[in-house]
């Protein structure tokens, strides 16, 4: 736990972000979890991927942009992004996260960017995926959702819960009321106690619980882990309850547990990769060693052959 959080303290750190990103070395090392910094790169992955029979979600990096100028880069970013997707026809949707296009700047410039985002993804029926970032906005995340899918009648989006929050129960429930698509995943943010519980063996459980209800009642759930007890309990479970491969997909994030992605789409189920691309690669990375340290390791070594 001491370890996680500090490595979470250090993705917010500046001064340690701008020494890592200038290191030669760190970069190369990044592309372990990272597609590339350019579309393009990005593009090839996904290509390569679908190629292996697994489904796409391309993640533009970034997050937290202060000016109106970065958001709409970004939103230009995934505009060309679709346009590349669909020429390409490539199986593929994009992910992206609120503050990238602005929400910390004000809510007209976000839900702005948004919606170009979600007018130009709708002709060619390509979903999507609004991340969900650290508690401060979950709310306001699920609130320009609802704006999207009922007020507006957009179609082509969806979010993210987290099992480490005590609210995403009643989360789970108005999403499935709604007949919105839900990524399920356990939650990467430090987060008090007072919201999420501290206990991994209460995320876990709660995953499961959260799963059963989007398995039996949600709309093409996407359980987004790499934990291979839950996995092995979600394939017993739509066994079970004879519910088909067609209703729901596993997610997982590029690099990591590459075994058992081959190994579920051996299996028929379907898959889909979290590719992230993009300069901005810093805090994703940091993220990814708190999940699990023993990557500083790989890192540590990666650096030592060089
Ligand atoms: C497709 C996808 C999208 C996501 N989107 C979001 C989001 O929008 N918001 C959010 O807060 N979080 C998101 N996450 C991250 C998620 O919340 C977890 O932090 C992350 O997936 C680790 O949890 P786990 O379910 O894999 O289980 P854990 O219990 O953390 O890990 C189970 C096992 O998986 C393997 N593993 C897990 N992480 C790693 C890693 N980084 N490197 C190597 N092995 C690893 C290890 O073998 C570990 O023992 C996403 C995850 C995925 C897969």
């Amino acid at each position: 736990m001491l370890m996680r959080n500090s490595i979470l303290w250090a993705a917010n750190n500046g001064t340690l972000r701008r020494q890592v990103m200038r290191s030669r070395l760190a970069r190369p090392v990044a592309r372990r979890f990272v597609a590339g910094e350019t579309a393009m790169q990005a593009l090839e992955t996904t290509a390569q991927l679908n190629a292996k029979g697994a489904h796409v979600t391309l993640d533009y990096l970034g997050e937290n942009v202060t000016s109106a100028a970065e958001a709409a880069a970004v939103r230009d970013t995934y505009l060309g992004l679709i346009n590349e997707i669909t020429q390409r026809s490539l199986d593929c949707n994009v992910s992206l996260k609120l503050t990238a296009l602005g929400l910390d700047i004000d809510h007209d410039t976000c839900w702005a960017n948004l919606r170009a985002i979600l007018q130009a993804a709708q002709p060619h029926d390509l979903f999507v995926r609004l991340d969900m970032e650290g508690s401060a906005y979950t709310q306001t995340t699920l609130d320009i959702f609802e704006q999207m899918f009922v007020g507006e009648g957009f179609r082509n989006v969806g979010v993210v819960l987290q099992s480490y929050l005590y609210r995403s129960a009643n989360d789970v429930e108005r999403m499935n009321e709604l007949g919105a698509r839900v990524r399920l995943c356990k939650g990467a943010y430090k987060e008090p106690s007072t919201l999420a519980y501290p206990d991994k063996a209460d995320v876990d459980r709660n995953y499961r619980e959260l799963a059963r209800r989007l398995l039996c009642y949600g709309n093409y759930p996407g359980l987004a882990t790499h934990d291979s007890a839950i996995i092995d309990w979600v394939k017993q479970f739509v066994r079970d309850e004879r519910i088909g491969r067609e209703r729901y997909e596993f997610q997982m994030l590029y690099g990591v547990r590459r075994d058992l992605q081959q190994q579920l789409i051996a299996e028929g189920h379907h898959l889909r990769v979290y590719v992230p691309f993009g300069e901005a690669w810093y805090p994703y990375l940091m993220r990814r060693m708190a999940e699990r340290p023993a990557n500083l390791l790989f890192i540590l070594k990666a650096l030592r052959h060089r």
